[in-house]
């Protein structure tokens, strides 16, 4: 008996008619965890890393236009990891075969900015779980400054295993919990724009808000965080004029 095995935790032989390619846990698990911006899930996805790694398990972090342009996992709450960065044509599968080719056998990745993955390399990500048993904990928000979901995000929700909001709440400038991603310019929530450059333009933004100034017009955009009703009615509140974004509760 390999150590494998399932049937040694099946001491009664009930199990022995279904095939054991049927009764072991012969796949990795697919999970999205999201939220809005701010919400903390680079902070979480760090957290997650630290406990596998910890386990003994060995993983790899993968990001796609993380906030600081480098390719790392940054929270706002100054944590940061070295990550390996996916761009448009990267094919996880060969990059994943490719660290198992060079001797690093990978138990788990973990994706940060995963709403901007292509639905193709989401679909990339359920194969490596299923047939390589790589366990994958993806982090990304659902939705972009229209409310619609981001092409990544949606195939996340279609295929993944677990789906989990991020449990730390940020507030609408109301005190309801903040659910969408307003872009605003002077003072007005945009509705419209071009959505094929969203996620780049998503990144860029972000980033400059967080570091010192950028240039004038980088900077007559940002994002707030907004409950649905006052993301409806288009209203940011008293404290509007401010940039006020991060409140943990
Ligand atoms: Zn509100």
């Amino acid at each position: 008996m390999t150590l494998l095995d399932p049937l040694d935790g099946d001491p009664d032989g009930a199990l022995a008619a279904v095939p054991v390619a049927r009764r072991a846990p012969a796949r990795g698990l697919l999970r999205f965890c999201y939220g809005p911006m701010d919400c903390g899930k680079s902070t979480l996805a760090l957290q997650i890393n630290h406990n596998h790694a910890r386990q003994g398990r060995r993983g790899l972090l993968l990001v796609r236009h993380d906030r600081s342009g480098e390719p790392r996992i940054s929270s706002r709450i100054g944590i940061a990891r070295q990550a390996v960065e996916v761009d448009a044509d990267t094919d996880l599968r060969r990059l994943v075969v490719g660290r198992w080719a060079a001797g690093d056998h990978l138990d788990y990745l973990i994706v940060d900015e995963a709403q901007f993955l292509s639905p193709a390399q989401v679909e990339q990500l359920a194969e490596l779980a299923d047939e390589v048993r790589v366990d994958v904990y993806c982090f990304g928000i659902a939705t972009d400054f229209r409310s619609r979901l981001f092409p990544g995000a949606r195939r996340l929700f279609e295929l993944a295993d677990e789906l989990q909001p991020v449990q730390v709440e940020v507030l609408c400038w109301c005190g309801a919990p903040g659910r969408f991603n307003a872009r605003v310019a002077d003072g007005e929530v945009l509705r419209e724009g071009d959505t094929v450059v969203v996620a780049d333009t998503v990144a860029e933004v972000v980033e400059k808000e967080t570091s010192s100034p950028g240039p004038p017009e980088a900077a007559t955009v940002r994002y707030q965080v907004l409950c649905r009703r006052h993301f409806r009615l288009g209203d940011l509140g008293p404290t509007a004029a401010r940039h006020g974004q991060l409140r943990l509760t």
